[in-house]
């Protein structure tokens, strides 16, 4: 079937609804497809907040912001998207208060707003109040808001609509092509749709799934990202994943960096608080590539919990009406999961995989871009954790996600309103479901005989997380890198028992599995090429930031026996890089 829009977003999180909400605004007429109900996008677990320097509780700056987000990436974000970033945060925050947000609120009726780690006063002095919250479901309630009022505009919704490719019109990427839709899998049915539009919003999140221990929802496979890679467009700055600190311990789940924010403290087996070492000023509130490596770097010296290899998050001393009001729903996950009581016992946690600072390159309208020149993909736009514009460069800051889905999000529904004004439709391409219906039908009609799925995803998931996580190396990184070309070749012969076309979710595993590989393996061979330490790519063979050689993003494009490795510069206005001392 095929479906004719002037706009398509896929991916119904914060980036993708705002686009579509912008979209919708704008009177262009927009389709929304998720792989998931719409409120059960990986945004909706968002726990601790938002960041804009709103200045409600203590004096703040959007320049403060700027300088916080430029060195938390370890110097190599655009500096350029920081600015904007940094800027429209305070109006993207103030329209989600008018849309009806419930944010926590301070006495006389101002958005509350707390600390969260690398958010200064002053061009790094101490921690600034900068993030605003709903509780610690932040996230959720954005999600909430932006879908009322996303149906309010009369935006159209194709929930459990996976997209399977991307087409193109006048050749692919790489030759000029633009943008022209994407082919869908309903999930009900196994059948293939068309969408065709002028434009193409990718919006599908982040791909945390890569890792064995991980606080990415099982979704986060990197669809768009993948596929824009088979297309010929480059990925940037896959080395760069952010382990965050605070995971419940063999499970991964998040434990907010708000607990830390509203006074939480780390502890090791010696019951000391250790980060007054690594960070003397900021201590527990060092952005997070700081601390994850401070709490390996206890549990290597034996100091661990037991000479375990996590430590202790200790918020006892908050009490009950703290956490009952601003963290009442991490407090609960930890009774839950682990059977502790955060009022009386300090919690066992350990870094668990978070977000991909990573993905497809764009500019700061949002537009996908192809080369080291920025060249536009006519009609293809990317927001959100699945794009890099680069506002997070080496490390992202907590908080600074949502706001990159308000800003960018709102920015790449208005420019593809504009773009779609000035463009026709293209016309139904001949064939176009093709390729993925032949691909989906081999793994459907191999012998059942063949690889499994769940096999050959949990020696990925082990390898990335042993060999490519908070410390690398370089023979670690060559033997994932042959490890992972393994996989590959093993995966070309996966197989599945479900038959059927009716919520085939073995299929759709078996899809997203190659996406993971495909990443995996751009993600190791740009971590290999880089010599270097920097934000969260810390090479133990490389210990220092080099600046003279990479002070760049790395550009991966796909070629025949794997990626070839291209860069491109950074740009810098306000901030020269600096040491990076908290
Ligand atoms: C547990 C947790 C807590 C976090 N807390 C915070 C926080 O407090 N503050 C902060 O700033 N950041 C936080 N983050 C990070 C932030 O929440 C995410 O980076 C952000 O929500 C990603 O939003 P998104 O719009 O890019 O995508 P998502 O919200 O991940 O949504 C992806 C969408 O894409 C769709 N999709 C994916 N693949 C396909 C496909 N093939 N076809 C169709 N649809 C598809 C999905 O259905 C979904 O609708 C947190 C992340 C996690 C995991």
């Amino acid at each position: 079937m095929d479906h004719p829009f002037d706009a398509i977003v896929v991916g119904a999180g914060g980036a993708g609804l705002w686009a579509a909400l912008e979209l919708a605004r704008e009177g262009v007429n927009t389709a929304v497809l998720t792989k998931l109900y719409p409120t059960r996008s990986h945004t909706g677990t968002a726990q601790g907040g938002v960041c804009a320097a709103l200045g409600n509780l203590e004096e703040d700056h959007w320049e403060w912001h700027m300088f916080d987000t430029v060195k938390g990436g370890d110097y190599l974000v655009d500096q350029d998207a920081a600015e904007i970033l940094a800027r429209e945060a305070i109006e993207t925050v103030v329209e989600l208060e008018h849309m009806g947000l419930p944010f926590n609120r301070t006495p006389d009726g101002k958005i509350d707003q707390r600390r969260f780690g690398g958010h200064t006063s002053n061009y790094g002095e101490g921690p600034v109040r900068r993030a605003c919250f709903a509780a610690d479901r932040t996230g959720h309630m954005i999600l909430q808001t932006l879908y009322q009022q996303c149906i309010k505009h009369g935006v159209k919704f194709f929930d459990e609509f996976q997209v399977v490719d991307l087409l193109f019109e006048g050749g692919e990427p790489d030759t000029g092509g633009r943008a022209a839709g994407v082919v869908a899998h309903r999930l009900a049915d196994g059948q293939l749709h068309t969408f065709r539009a002028k434009a193409v919003l990718l919006a599908t999140g982040g791909f945390g799934r890569m890792f064995r221990i991980t606080s990415n929802a099982h979704s986060l496979t990197g669809d768009a990202v993948a596929l824009c890679y088979r297309h010929g467009i480059p990925l940037q700055d896959t080395e760069f994943f952010q382990f965050h600190p605070t995971g419940i311990v063999g499970i991964g789940i998040l434990l907010s960096e708000a607990a830390r924010g509203e006074g939480g403290i780390l502890l090791n087996d010696k019951g000391e608080r250790f980060m007054e070492k690594y960070a003397p000023k900021m201590m527990d509130l060092a952005p997070r590539d700081m601390v994850s490596r401070a709490m390996y770097q206890e549990i290597r010296a034996g100091r661990g919990i037991g000479g375990k290899d996590y430590v202790y998050m200790d918020l006892r001393h908050l009490g009950r009406k703290v956490i009952d009001e601003k963290l009442p729903d991490i407090t609960d996950f930890v009774r839950v999961y682990q059977g502790i009581e955060p009022l009386k016992e300090p919690i066992p946690v350990q870094p668990t995989a978070h977000y991909a600072m990573g993905g497809i390159p764009t500019n700061t309208d949002s537009e996908v871009v192809r080369d080291d020149k920025g060249t536009v993909v006519p009609g293809l736009f990317a927001a959100g954790e699945c794009a890099c514009v680069s506002v997070h460069g080496a490390n992202r800051l907590g908080t600074n996600s949502l706001v990159d889905l308000l800003v960018f999000g709102r920015r790449a529904g208005r420019q593809m309103a504009r773009y779609a004004g000035k463009v026709e439709r293209p016309l139904p391409i001949a064939d176009a479901i093709e390729p993925v219906r032949a691909e989906l039908e081999a793994i459907r009609s191999r012998a059942a005989a063949g690889e499994s799925v769940a096999t050959i995803r949990a020696e990925l998931q082990d390898v990335m997380m042993d060999n490519v996580g908070v410390y690398r190396e370089g023979k670690l990184l060559t033997e994932a890198l042959a490890k992972v070309k393994e996989l590959k070749g093993r995966n070309e012969n996966v197989a599945i028992t479900d038959r059927g076309s009716i919520f085939n979710t073995e299929l759709m595993e078996a899809q997203e599995l190659g996406y993971l590989l495909d990443i995996a393996h751009v993600t190791v061979a740009s971590a290999l090429a880089r010599t270097e330490s920097r934000g969260a790519h810390s090479r133990e063979d490389y210990p220092e930031r080099d600046d003279k050689k990479w002070l760049k993003h790395t550009l991966a494009y796909k070629g025949k026996d794997g990626p070839s490795l291209r860069y491109k510069q950074v740009s810098i206005t306000r901030f020269e890089p600096k040491p990076r001392t908290y």
